[in-house]
């Protein structure tokens, strides 16, 4: 697919992130009964998707970070994964951080933040009571010095490039534009650069309404691009 000269919607990146809002901004736009084909374009400098971070990463699906404002996000992010487990190559089968007693607090603080938003959750504390909790599920656990099992019932694990596939379908289906093998390389930008009506790559200028930036660790020379006096 070649570069378009004009799109409403310029998405950087066909990672995880670039393909979700692709997905979730051409649904919005159906379902508000308007058409998709030609407003969208994801631009990816690889000669596939989920060329990225998102094509080495391990797919564990949980809600275990130490942020109390992910916990929501978290919860909603495995709603989405439980929404089409064969199209995103989703396995439900829980997830479990099994910690020494350095950890015992944090998890507990996790615990209690996950039963409060309602995301299911066991959590067992005691050496004796964790080695029981584990060898109820596995006859042959041996590990020491468990002082605490948290066991997340929802989440699991997805086959990440898989994943990605499945997604990729959903949003090609919908009429989004994915342009491969082009790089970004700066943009065109009016009011002092408060808004950028063009992303220039070294296929060409694609002019542009809305910028949406998905590069995961490539962020930094985006800003660099945005800005080009930001530093580190
Ligand atoms: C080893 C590892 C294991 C991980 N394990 C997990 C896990 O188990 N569970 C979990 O939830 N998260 C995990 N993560 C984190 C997760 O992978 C990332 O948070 C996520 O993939 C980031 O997605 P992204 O779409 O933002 O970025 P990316 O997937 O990195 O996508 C960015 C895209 O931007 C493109 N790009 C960059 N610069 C340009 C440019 N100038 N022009 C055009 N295109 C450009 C790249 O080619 C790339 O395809 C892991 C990460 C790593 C590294």
């Amino acid at each position: 697919m070649s570069l378009p000269s004009q799109a409403e919607y310029v998405i950087a990146g066909a990672g995880i992130h670039g393909l979700s809002t692709a997905w979730r901004l051409a649904e919005r736009l159906t379902a508000d009964g308007e058409g998709v084909n030609g407003r969208i374009v994801i631009i990816d400098k690889a000669n596939r998707i989920a060329a990225g971070a998102t094509g080495i990463a391990c797919g564990v699906v949980r809600n275990n970070y130490f942020q109390p404002a992910m916990r929501k996000l978290m919860a909603h992010s495995v709603s989405i994964w439980e929404s089409d487990p064969d199209a995103f190559s989703y396995h439900p089968n829980g997830y479990m951080q099994i910690s020494c007693e350095k950890m015992r607090e944090d998890v507990k603080q996790i615990h209690a933040e996950q039963a409060a938003i309602g995301y299911e959750s066991v959590f067992i504390e005691g050496e004796e009571e964790s080695r029981d909790y584990m060898l109820n599920m596995f006859d042959d656990w041996q590990a020491q010095g468990i002082t605490s099992v948290l066991h997340e019932k929802p989440g699991g694990y997805a086959n990440n490039v898989k994943a990605m596939e499945g997604l990729s379908k959903k949003v090609l289906d919908l009429g989004v534009t994915v342009v491969l093998e082009t790089e970004i390389t700066g943009f065109v930008s009016e009011g002092n650069g408060q808004r950028v009506t063009a992303v220039e790559t070294d296929k060409g200028t694609i002019a542009c309404d809305n910028l949406i930036i998905g590069a995961g660790p490539w962020v930094r020379d985006f800003w660099r691009m945005l800005r080009p006096s930001f530093s580190n």
